[in-house]
C-alpha cells in the first residue's frame, strides 16, 4: 500500500479510504508569475503547496495537487502579464477551475477543504468558484461539505513582521510581491531556485491607488520586484513558516473540530 500525503500519490481506493475517515483536503491556488530576476515562476506554487503539505500532515488530511495557474497579474500586485513566463488564465476561467475542482471533491465525499491562495489576484475570484460549487452540489443533496478559503500571509504573528522588517518598512501585502516575505520563503524553501546576486534596486514601487488601462511606461518597476528583497534570508523564511502551519493549524483545527 502506498501511503501519502499527497492525493495524487494515492490509488483511488487508498483516497477514498482517507476521504471516508474524514480527512481534510488542502487545494492551493497558485500561478505561473514572474517573480523578479532572482526567483523562479514558480513562487506561488511552491510556498502555498509547502504550506498545505506541512499543515496537511499535522492534522492527518491530503494535499490536492496545486493549480499552477492562476488569475491574471495586475500591475500594482504582480507587475502585470507584460513579462515573459507570466502565464494566466482569464479570471472567468480561473472561477470555473475551482468551482469545478471543488464540485469534484464534494462529490468523492470530502466533508473538509482548505483553500489556500498562493496569488494575490486568485482571492475574491476563489470566493465565487467556491459558492457557484456550493450553489451546484446543493441542488445534488450534498450538503454537509464545509470549505475555508484563506491567504496564508494572513498568518503570521505582529512580532514575526516587527522581527523580520525595519520599523515601519513593511509594505504591504500587495507590494509584498517577488519582495522580502516571498524571496525568504523562497531561501528558506527552495534555496537553489534563488540567486540573492540578481535581487534588483530598482524598487519599491510607488503606485497610485487606481488602476489605469492601458499601463503607462514605467508604472512599475522594469524588473518586476515591487518592493526590497534585498534583506531576504533563509531564516526569515524559517520564521514566517513556522507562523503560517502554526496558525494555519489551529485555525483549521478550531473551525473544522479536528
Ligand atoms: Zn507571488
Ligand atoms: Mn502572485
Amino acid at each position: 500500500m502506498v501511503d501519502s500525503v499527497f492525493m495524487a500519490e494515492l490509488s483511488w481506493p487508498e483516497y477514498q479510504a482517507k476521504i471516508e475517515a474524514g480527512a481534510p483536503v488542502f487545494l492551493a491556488l497558485g500561478a505561473t508569475e514572474q517573480h523578479g530576476p532572482h526567483s523562479p515562476l514558480s513562487v506561488d506554487v511552491v510556498i502555498p503547496t509547502a504550506v498545505c503539505e506541512a499543515v496537511a500532515r499535522r492534522v492527518g488530511g491530503l494535499v490536492a495537487p496545486t493549480v499552477p495557474y492562476g488569475c491574471k497579474s495586475k500591475p500594482r500586485s504582480g507587475g502585470g502579464e507584460s513579462f515573459p513566463g507570466t502565464t494566466s488564465l482569464d479570471v472567468s476561467t480561473f472561477i470555473l477551475v475551482v468551482r469545478d475542482i471543488v464540485r469534484a471533491l464534494g462529490r468523492d465525499g470530502v466533508k473538509r477543504l482548505v483553500v489556500v491562495i498562493g496569488h494575490f489576484e486568485n482571492g475574491w475570484p476563489a470566493v465565487e468558484g467556491i459558492d457557484l460549487a456550493f450553489r451546484e452540489l446543493a441542488r445534488e443533496g450534498i450538503a454537509d461539505m464545509k470549505v475555508m478559503r484563506l491567504e496564508y500571509w494572513d498568518f503570521v504573528h505582529r512580532a514575526t513582521h516587527e522581527r523580520i522588517f525595519a520599523p515601519g518598512s513593511f509594505p504591504g501585502t500587495e507590494l509584498e510581491h517577488a519582495s522580502l516575505i516571498e524571496t525568504s520563503l523562497m531561501l528558506h524553501l527552495r534555496p537553489e531556485l534563488v540567486e540573492m546576486d540578481k535581487v534588483p534596486a530598482d524598487g519599491p514601487a510607488t503606485f497610485p491607488a487606481y488602476d489605469i488601462w492601458p499601463t503607462p511606461e514605467g508604472f512599475g518597476p522594469p524588473s518586476g520586484v515591487l518592493a526590497d528583497a534585498r534583506g531576504s534570508s533563509a531564516e526569515k523564511g524559517r520564521l514566517l513558516m513556522d507562523d503560517h502551519v502554526a496558525l494555519i493549524t489551529e485555525a483549521v483545527t478550531a473551525a473544522f473540530n479536528l
